[in-house]
Parts: structure tokens; C-alpha cells; sequence
């Protein structure tokens, strides 16, 4: 393991990526692609294509339906394209990190966009910098770009292989070239990646990819199965090749993209995520029990938790609290400052069904705790009796460096206090947390394929475990 792998500040990076080969419209299969994916990030998007001959790229800060309208997607033309979206809590909010990148280089015109966090590109970048490379942003992904330029690979497959061999960590990778598309996953597979087929009546199916398989429900594609951990899959004017590029390693699938992050009507590593979530609602009901009259759900992160939740406990399932699905920023606020203003924009509660009852309140986490005090002192100001706080996973105690937006240790709430203090601060009646066997158990981890870092501080990568303690203060190996 070389010294030199010190980490990239850029931890968080939550991103949705798609791909489309062989379609008379793959702007507008990307663009729909993308606004499916718009929860895995909200800040940039952006979609290069191209036409067999020339690639071009339009990447914006903002929405994907705010930047991709009709003029801007006819000047994207073409038979295949690829697409992002992007957000980030590094303070990095610039245009220049949004995604695809596209250079001119010596393996020709390529576009790369990333879902993930390459653990050790900092050190990379600082190899390729003192060679003479010259960045354009901080994002870890164009590392992967300049590593493909220095290959000394003759063809543009092999250069990627050559690129992705060095990268640790978490990617899922949709490249376009002039005439191909190529997509792969890290060997660990932490991030997901699937890919599908859409029929077409007068020529051949379309190939496409996604991180979430929503993506293809909107554009009528089929779901055939994951890019596998360690595969590389090339479609080009050949047809469809796929290969292993890197040796088997233990499976890492991130657990909280079926905890929080994917939507609940994807497939993700093969399993449906409404599956997972009721299960932990039905299991984390058997483990924490609360005489309560309700069970409601934190809108939409903790709805599938409380339907499995409150059908094992034979609790009435009551959509207490509503959200404005309308909420975008705002910074207009009354001069007399209203008390939890960014809460009460997203979330009001429903009196009639809340007053004089106990209510067992449903999510999927607590991060910093400080949104669920607001939700749980809503909740008690409705008129509720008393308020329980379920979660549907165990305790966030450490940050993810693969790929989630998690804070800080010392801003985890979970990581710094008990679960009494926990209470205590959210001011709720009780509180509990699904076990780490029940969250196993609601997302199939029969043969340990799952990496649960974020509630063990168990890192799946050694250099990633030695980093974090050094980090957090103490020795390497203590
Ligand atoms: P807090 O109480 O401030 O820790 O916030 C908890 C809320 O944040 C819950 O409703 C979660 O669904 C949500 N949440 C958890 N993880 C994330 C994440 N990575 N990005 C955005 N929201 C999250």
C-alpha cells in the first residue's frame, strides 16, 4: 500500500449517473434519465453526447428540468449520450466540478461522470501534478481522466483499464468516447449500476445504464441486471462486450442506499428498496416495541419504515406530517425571524390526527439530530401526547468516505453521545434504533456483501481505517 494515499477533502459527493447507446434521441433518454435521478443530487447536472464524430457536453449549476430545455437539448445531438447529477457539501459549489468532463486528449475525445469518492485520488493528483498535469477543478474525477491520458495503453479500453486499476474506493463510471460508450464498477461495487435494454420498432434495442433502475421505468427500458463489481462493459459499433478488469474482492454494497439514499421503487444490487425498508420498519417494530395509538412516518424518508412498521404492530399507519414537495431554496424569510423556519417550509403537521395521541414517529436516521428535534417539538406543538422516534437503522458513529454526505465525526451526534442523550436532545418520549443483525436481515446480506461503515466505523478499505483513526486523533492501529 503506498504512504503517499492521503485522503481527498472531497468526501461528499452524492451523484446519480446514466447512459445511453444506439437511440435517434439519447439527449432526451439522458435528460429523462436524469430528472428520475434528481435525489441523488442537486446541484449541477449534465449531459455530453455524441454523434459518432464530435462530442458535446452542457453542464449548468441547478435542476436537471431547469437546465435541459428543449433548445439546449437540440444541441445535443446524437446517437449516444451520458449524463450527471451532482451534489456536494465541500463548499466547492462551483460550475467547474459539474459533471461530465470532456477533454481532447491523446486517446481521442472522452467524457467521464462519476458516482462515488475515489479514496486516494489526492495522492494520485499530486503524482500526475508533479508529471506536469494541470487541473481544472477539485473534483476527484478528473483524475480518472488524466490517468487515461498518461497510460501508455494504445487503445482507449485499455487505457481505462490501465486508470481504473489505480483508483480506490467507490465508482461507478459512465465514459463516451466518439463511437462508444464504456461503464464500470469499482471491485468492491459500493456504489450500484445497472443496466437495461430498450426496444425500439424500427432498428435495434438501445443499451442503457443508470444508478437506480427508476431511471428506466420512466423511458420504458428493461432491467436486465448490475454491471457487475470489477466489470467493464463496452458498447460500441461492435455490439456489447463485457469483461472483468480487476480480481474478485470482497463485496462493499453501500447499505444506505437502501436505508435512505436510492428511491424506493429502484432495483439496487438486485433487491427491491421498498423491500428493504419495510422489512427494517417490520423488524425495528419487533425490537421497539411502544404502546402507542399511531405510527407516522418523517415524509418520505421514513414512509416505507413506518408501512412495515405499523403493519407489524397492528398500529394505524397516519400521514401526520406533510410535505411540500415544492421546496426548493428560499431566502426570504419574515424580518421576525420564525422559530424552525426551514423545517415548517418543508413539513407541516396535521392537528386533527395528531391531538391527544402517542405517536410512534418513524425515519430512517439521525445525523446531527438537529432536524429531528424540530420534527419531534412539531409533532408535540400538534396537539401529540407523547412522541416515540424509531429508526430504522442503527446509529450513525462514523463518516462515509465512499460516496454519502455525512458530516464530520464530531458533528455525528451518534458518535459523540448516548442513546439516553440522544433522546434527551431530540426531546423525545423514547427513542430506539434498528440492530445491525435486523438491518442485515432486511437487506438479504446473507453472504456479508454489505459495507456498514457508517455504523461500525469499520472501514472496508485498510488505508481508509488507518486514515480515519489518524484523523480522529489517535494511532494507527491503537
Ligand atoms: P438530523 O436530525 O438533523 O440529523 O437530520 C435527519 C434527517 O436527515 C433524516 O430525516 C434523514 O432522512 C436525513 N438524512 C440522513 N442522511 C442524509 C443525507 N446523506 N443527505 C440528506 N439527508 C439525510
Amino acid at each position: 500500500m503506498p504512504d503517499k494515499n492521503i485522503f481527498s477533502d472531497k468526501l461528499h459527493e452524492e451523484c446519480g449517473v446514466a447512459a445511453i447507446y444506439g437511440h435517434s434521441e439519447a439527449s432526451k433518454l439522458a435528460y429523462l434519465s436524469l430528472y428520475a435521478l434528481q435525489h441523488r443530487g442537486q446541484e449541477s447536472a449534465g449531459i455530453s453526447t455524441s454523434d459518432g464524430g464530435t462530442i458535446h457536453t452542457t453542464k449548468a449549476m441547478g435542476h436537471v428540468a431547469d437546465i435541459f430545455t428543449v433548445p439546449v437539448l437540440k444541441n445535443l445531438p446524437g446517437y449516444m449520450a451520458i449524463g450527471h447529477t451532482r451534489y456536494s457539501t465541500t463548499g466547492d459549489t462551483v460550475e467547474r466540478n459539474a459533471q461530465p468532463f470532456s477533454v481532447q486528449c491523446n486517446k481521442g475525445r472522452i467524457a467521464v461522470a462519476h458516482n462515488g469518492n475515489i479514496t486516494n485520488a489526492a495522492a494520485l493528483r499530486a503524482d500526475l501534478e508533479a508529471n506536469g498535469a494541470i487541473f481544472q477543478a477539485s473534483s476527484d474525477t478528473e483524475v480518472i481522466l488524466h490517468l487515461v491520458a498518461h497510460s501508455r495503453e494504445k487503445t482507449l479500453a485499455a487505457a481505462l483499464r490501465d486508470a481504473l486499476l489505480q483508483l480506490e474506493g467507490a465508482f461507478s463510471l459512465v465514459f463516451l468516447a466518439e463511437d462508444r460508450i464504456i461503464v464500470a464498477r469499482d471491485p468492491q461495487g459500493f456504489r450500484p449500476l445497472a443496466m437495461g435494454q430498450l426496444e425500439s420498432s424500427s432498428g435495434p434495442a438501445a443499451h442503457v445504464f443508470a444508478s437506480e433502475t427508476c431511471a428506466f421505468d420512466l423511458i420504458n427500458a428493461v432491467y436486465l441486471n448490475d454491471v457487475q463489481p470489477g466489470e467493464m462493459v463496452i458498447v460500441g459499433p461492435e455490439g456489447v462486450s463485457r469483461e472483468r478488469y480487476a480480481p474478485q474482492k470482497k463485496l462493499s454494497q453501500c447499505v444506505f442506499e437502501h436505508v435512505y439514499f436510492s428511491r424506493p421503487d429502484s432495483i439496487v444490487f438486485g433487491r427491491p428498496v421498498q423491500e428493504s425498508r419495510e422489512a427494517m420498519g417490520v423488524m425495528l417494530a419487533r425490537e421497539a416495541p411502544a404502546a402507542a395509538d399511531i405510527v407516522v412516518p418523517v415524509p418520505d424518508s421514513g414512509n416505507a419504515a413506518a408501512l412495515g412498521y405499523a403493519g407489524e404492530s397492528g398500529l394505524p399507519y397516519k400521514q401526520a406530517l406533510i410535505r411540500n414537495h415544492y421546496v426548493g431554496r428560499t431566502f426570504i424569510e419574515p424580518s421576525q425571524a420564525i422559530r424552525d423556519f426551514g423545517v415548517k417550509l418543508k413539513l407541516n403537521p396535521v392537528r386533527s390526527l395528531l391531538e391527544g395521541k402517542s405517536v410512534i414517529l418513524v425515519d430512517d436516521s439521525i445525523v446531527r439530530g438537529t432536524t429531528s428535534r424540530k420534527i419531534v417539538r412539531m409533532v408535540r406543538n400538534a396537539g401529540a401526547r407523547e412522541v416515540h422516534m424509531r429508526i430504522s437503522c442503527p446509529p450513525t458513529i462514523s463518516p462515509c468516505f465512499y460516496g454519502v454526505d455525512t458530516p464530520n465525526k464530531s458533528e455525528l451526534i451518534a458518535a459523540n453521545s448516548t442513546i439516553e442523550e440522544i433522546r434527551k436532545f431530540i426531546e423525545a418520549d423514547s427513542l430506539a434504533y434498528l440492530s445491525m443483525g435486523s438491518l442485515q436481515k432486511s437487506v438479504a446480506d446473507v453472504k456479508d456483501e454489505f459495507c456498514y461503515a457508517c455504523y461500525t466505523g469499520d472501514y472496508p478499505s485498510d488505508f481508509v481505517n488507518i486514515e480515519h483513526l489518524v484523523r480522529a486523533g489517535k494511532k494507527a492501529g491503537s
